[in-house]
């Protein structure tokens, strides 16, 4: 799992992220509004946890650029000031829970996974992209079963929602340390999956950057 906490108070910034850490997430720290926003719309993560009152850019601010990005990411907001109107005004512009200053690292790890953790009864969860559509939990693309792999190459080629994801990234969260660095297993499961969408006369493609990754691009 996927951190990145934007917060510009050091000595709190550092404590969390350890605490985090320790939890067992991969944590992604910005001290500043720009930066917050820069790495929330390049890089992926799993979710996003934004102060609100920061330099440069306040939170709500990256929330309101990020979603008109369509970087669907979840974020939690922070703030210092337990006021109403900050909540009213963070979860207008998007986000998707609320915690108010001082909290303890518990009550953040709780609401991440609550955040992140799909409910026990779901039959399907539908992504669309162009003419794709994924179900993440039957593992099936426009009707066709995946292998559990391929599934997780979508799954993440779809959340992007055509940007570009890093060939180690792709290795790192689908392989772990299987991968040993052996990029040739993406190229393998690559050419599957191109193959499954060829098959489903699908217009929508996968565009390898030579080096760089991949990313979903509409036919
Ligand atoms: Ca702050």
């Amino acid at each position: 799992m996927r951190i990145l906490y934007v917060e510009d108070e050091k000595f709190l910034a550092d404590a969390v992220k350890h605490n985090l850490e320790k939890q067992g997430f991969d944590v992604d720290h910005a001290a500043d509004g720009e930066d917050g926003l820069d790495k929330a719309v390049r890089d992926i993560y799993d979710c996003v946890v934004l102060d609100i009152m920061l330099p440069k850019l306040s939170g709500i601010e990256i929330l309101k650029r990020m979603r008109e990005k369509k970087v669907n990411t979840p974020v939690i907001m922070l703030s210092a000031l337990s006021e109403v109107e900050d909540k009213i005004q963070g979860l207008d512009a998007g986000a998707d829970d609320y915690l108010a200053k001082p909290f303890k690292t518990a009550e953040l790890v709780a609401r991440i996974n609550a955040l992140l953790r799909r409910p026990a009864n779901i039959k399907e969860e539908i992504y669309a992209f162009g003419d794709i559509k994924f179900d993440a939990v039957q593992k099936t693309l426009n009707g066709v079963s995946l292998t559990a792999k391929e599934a997780s190459i979508i799954h993440e080629l779809i959340k992007a929602n055509g940007r570009l994801i890093q060939k180690e990234y792709l290795l790192n969260k689908i392989w772990g340390e299987e991968a040993f660095g052996e990029d040739n297993y993406i190229e393998v499961y690559m050419s599957r999956i191109r193959k499954t969408m060829r098959e489903l006369g699908l217009k929508t493609k996968i565009k390898t950057s030579r080096g760089l990754g991949y990313k979903l691009v509409e036919g």
